[in-house]
């Protein structure tokens, strides 16, 4: 049964303001779809989870669109009770799949998304995703009028609006406890370790491991010039005071990343044992650390809580502990910034 709270007014919060909004404008959503696209991520089982979990309890029936936009174009679709998302919290992956969908970037592949979802009774959607999943959800929303909520699913935290992403933690604990196993071998070996890790064109997981492994560096996109950051590193580094040295890199395919720097390092510093060790999709697995199983936990809840306060075209962000609505078109934006003081963190903690 559904509580008797939803004729009433809410109170939540919209970039760090409260608003009182009625559930009017969701009159008529009677079954949400959810699904998980893009790059995989720990933590989108429990997104699923909370999603399914919440729209039952608010009376809500639900369906599990398999291998995100591909199961809305080809029409994938399964009927989701409380039980289809049992003993799935703790799971890395997706137990609804995932998938990269050439289609959906075209108006009739849109089309037959929207035609295939209207046939399986879909009046909402909540999309778990990243960047580009979110661009794709705007634009279908603006298309077809569809109600859609979207939830930061992704390892690289290179979302806007939001000061975490799901996975984006687990990621990071993965990376650390790698870059600590490298420690011993770099050390034992006097060698000058590149560890690549992913990131996409932002540079979170690199800066914030080098943080927690006590790296050496940190070579970020959002920075100067690779060449400048390398020669500072081996300058007032690893030349006067160690013989051993971790460089976090994050993956570049216009420069090349590691191997590139690798490479440079070894042709200008022979003297240097340089080694590169891409962590590559390693990265993306693993069971959910307790802080992502939270945030997945809070955020879809909240996105059912934003379908049902008439929200649409918003993804649910963390701000300071606290949940907010951000609209897909800042979301998508690839302006966020990095902690500059974080860099100057590594640099001071490394001397
Ligand atoms: P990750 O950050 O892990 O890479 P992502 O959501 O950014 O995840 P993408 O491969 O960029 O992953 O996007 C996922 C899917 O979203 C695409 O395969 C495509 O179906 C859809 N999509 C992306 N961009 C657009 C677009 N401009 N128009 C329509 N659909 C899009």
């Amino acid at each position: 049964m559904p509580p008797l709270f939803f004729a009433e007014t809410r109170k939540i919060t919209i970039f760090g303001r409260f608003c009182f909004l009625t559930n009017e404008s969701m009159a008529g959503i009677k079954c949400i779809g959810v699904l998980t696209s893009g790059g995989d991520a720990p933590g989108m089982n429990a997104a699923i989870r909370a999603v399914t979990r919440s729209a039952i309890y608010n009376g809500f029936a639900v369906k599990g669109i398999m291998r995100g936009y591909k199961g809305l174009v080809f029409n994938e679709i399964v009927e989701f009770k409380s039980q289809s998302v049992s003993n799935i919290i703790q799971l890395g992956g997706t137990i609804l799949k995932t998938a990269r969908c050439k289609e959906f970037t075209t108006p009739e592949g849109r089309k037959a998304a929207y035609d295939n979802m209207t046939a399986a009774g879909i009046d909402a959607l909540v999309v778990i995703g990243g960047d580009g999943s979110l661009t794709g959800a705007r634009l279908f929303a603006q298309e077809y009028n569809v109600p859609i909520v979207g939830l930061p699913g992704t390892i690289d935290n290179d979302l806007g609006g939001t000061d975490s992403t799901i996975g984006y933690d687990t990621a990071l604990n993965t990376i650390m406890e790698a870059v600590d196993k490298l420690r011993d071998t770099a050390s034992s070996h006097e060698r000058l370790f590149f560890v690549e890790v992913m990131g996409h064109t932002a540079g979170y997981l690199a800066l914030n491991s080098a943080i927690a492994t006590g790296s050496e560096a940190a070579i970020i996109p959002e920075m100067e010039t690779e060449v400048d950051q390398l020669a500072e590193l081996i300058n007032h580094g690893f030349r006067k005071s160690k013989n051993s040295a971790i460089v976090i890199v994050a993956e570049n395919p216009k420069t090349g990343g590691a191997t590139a720097l690798a490479e440079r390092v070894k042709k200008e510093f022979p003297q240097y044992d340089a080694r590169v060790t891409i962590l590559g999709h390693i990265q993306r697995g693993g069971s959910p650390t307790a802080v992502d199983r939270i945030l997945a936990s809070r955020m879809g809840e909240a996105a059912i809580e934003a379908i049902l306060d008439g929200q649409r075209n918003v993804m649910i962000g963390i701000e300071n502990g606290k949940i907010v609505y951000v609209p897909f078109v800042k979301a998508i934006q690839h302006n966020k910034g990095i902690d500059r003081n974080a860099l100057e963190l590594v640099k001071i903690l490394s001397i």
